[in-house]
This record gives structure tokens, sequence and C-alpha cells, in this order.
């Protein structure tokens, strides 16, 4: 039971910090917060990651080139790039250790507005911080766990963050619903995504990259966007003008995915049409 409570909130907690906070905050700037909030959930985030803290500047990189060029060539993370989740794991681990320790600059259009802590960053992404987590980690299953098979999930524990990255990249751009006909292949990958806590809406999220609520349809629902909406209440954070509605009726949903690109456009690069809607643009205008 122990363990079972564990792993659950690990899981649940590393994904909403990598969604709220890496994600909604970092890359795309949906909302504000005070340089005190800011700093107490960049040290939660490094806190609930633990073992595979990612540091969010290197994140917010990867993300925006994701929307950029969206299952395109320089997608960081797209499944039309590679024959397996494995090689597209590890070709995302490759592309993020070039932006995430300082080294190299993408384009200015990536760079804008990136939350930075470097000690965190420094501590968080160091083997030493690393090992200590696993340790933690191990001690708590040594203590706890009541059959051998549990330690199975350990390593899970040990590499969160890249699970989370490698079910929302490769299920949310191949399995489940399309709302809207984009470009790229994204997905809808569940109806109510408590799994990834609303990142599994990519289609919704793809077409409109700046509302901070993924779920478009009646019966979606995006658990970050709820506890956002009690942040926003208690006024810890702060709604941009420039973010999105997407709260759609079902009437809408039609009409939009009609004036979308077809289905039939799909063999159009994303590269060449930048990838970028009229919707999509705010996130790479932040640069
Ligand atoms: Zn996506
Ligand atoms: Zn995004």
């Amino acid at each position: 039971m122990a363990i079972a409570a564990f792993f659950a909130s690990h899981w649940l907690l590393a994904v909403f910090f990598q969604s709220f906070f890496h994600h909604r905050y970092g890359a795309h700037r949906m909302f504000s917060m005070s340089r005190a909030w800011e700093r107490f959930f960049y040290l939660g985030a490094y806190v609930v990651q633990g073992s595979s803290f990612l540091d969010p500047r290197g994140y917010g990189i990867l993300h925006r080139l994701h929307h950029a060029f969206s299952d395109g060539a320089r997608d960081p993370h797209s499944p039309e790039n590679h024959t397996n989740v494995w090689s597209m794991m590890w070709a995302t681990k490759r592309e993020y250790d070039r932006y995430a320790h300082h080294g190299e600059q993408p384009e200015p259009r990536f760079m804008g507005g990136l939350p930075s802590w470097p000690a965190v960053d420094r501590i968080g992404q160091s083997w030493a911080s690393r090992f200590v987590f696993m340790g933690l980690y191990t001690a708590f299953y040594v203590t706890f766990a009541t059959a051998w098979w549990q330690y199975l999930l350990l390593p899970v524990h040990f590499i969160m963050g890249p699970v989370h990255g490698a079910i929302v990249n490769w299920c949310g751009h191949r399995y489940g619903y399309r709302n809207f006909a984009l470009p790229d292949k994204s997905r809808n990958s569940l109806v109510v995504d408590m799994l990834c806590v609303g990142e599994l809406y990519q289609n919704n999220h793809h077409k409109y990259p700046m509302s901070p609520d993924f779920a478009a349809r009646w019966f979606e629902f995006d658990p970050t966007f709820a506890v956002m909406r009690v942040l926003a209440w208690l006024g810890i954070i702060e709604f941009g003008a420039h973010v999105q509605r997407m709260r759609l009726t079902e009437r809408a949903i039609a009409r939009a995915g009609e004036a979308g690109a077809p289905q039939a456009c799909e063999a159009v690069q994303p590269e060449e049409s930048a990838g970028l809607s009229d919707d999509a643009v705010p996130v790479t205008e932040l640069g």
C-alpha cells in the first residue's frame, strides 16, 4: 500500500510540475507569477522530479522547437522520425543535452522568457544529486516493499521525467482521436487524461498552443487547468492577456475542423509552413 501511494504520488506530482511549470509557464508563458512563487515552483520541480530533474530552460527550448517543427525533420521528438519509442527517447535526450547545460543556443526566437536558475540547474543535473534521489527512492522501497516484484517499479522512479515525455510525445502524436485537422500528426489520446494531467490532449494543444485549458470538448477534462484555476483564484498566478480560449461548442469544433488544414494536406512539410498556424505564433513571438 505504501509503495502504491508513493508511486502514484511521485508519478502525478512529477508530471504535474512538468505540465504546469516547465510546459505551460516556462515554454508558453500562459500565465505570470511573482519572482518568489517562481522560485517556489522551481525548487518544487527539483524536489518532485528528483533524479530526473529537467532544466526548465532546456525543456522550454526543446518544446518550442517541437511546436515550430511539429512532426517535421527538426522536431526533437516526433514518432514520425523513429521506428520505436526507445530510439525517440535517446534522440530527445541528446537534443536536450545540447541546450540544457547552457551549451548551444538555438535561434533567438526560441529563447525569450525562459525561466532559469543556474544554481538549481547545476545541482539538479549533477550525478551527485541524481544518485542521492535514487538512493532515497531505493531506501523507501527497502523499508516498505512487501513483494519482490514491487522493485520492478523502482527504475521508473529513476527516470520519471523521460518516461512522461516518452508517453506524451509518442502516444500524443500517434494514438487517439483528432478534433482539429492540422498539418502535424497530433492526437488526443485520452478523453479524461488523469495519467498525464492534460498533456495527452496534443491535438487540441497544437491547434491552440496558448490556451491554458487543454480540453476543448464537453467530455474532455484537463486536471492541470483545474489546479491552475484555483491558483489564479488564490492570486498565486495570473493568466496573461494573450491566452486563447479553447472550450468550444460541438458546432464550433466541426467548423474549426473544416476550416483547418484538411487531412489530405498532411503531406505538406511542417517546415515549409513553419509548422505555425496563426494560433501558434505567440509561442515564438516571445523571443
Ligand atoms: Zn506535440
Ligand atoms: Zn506546448
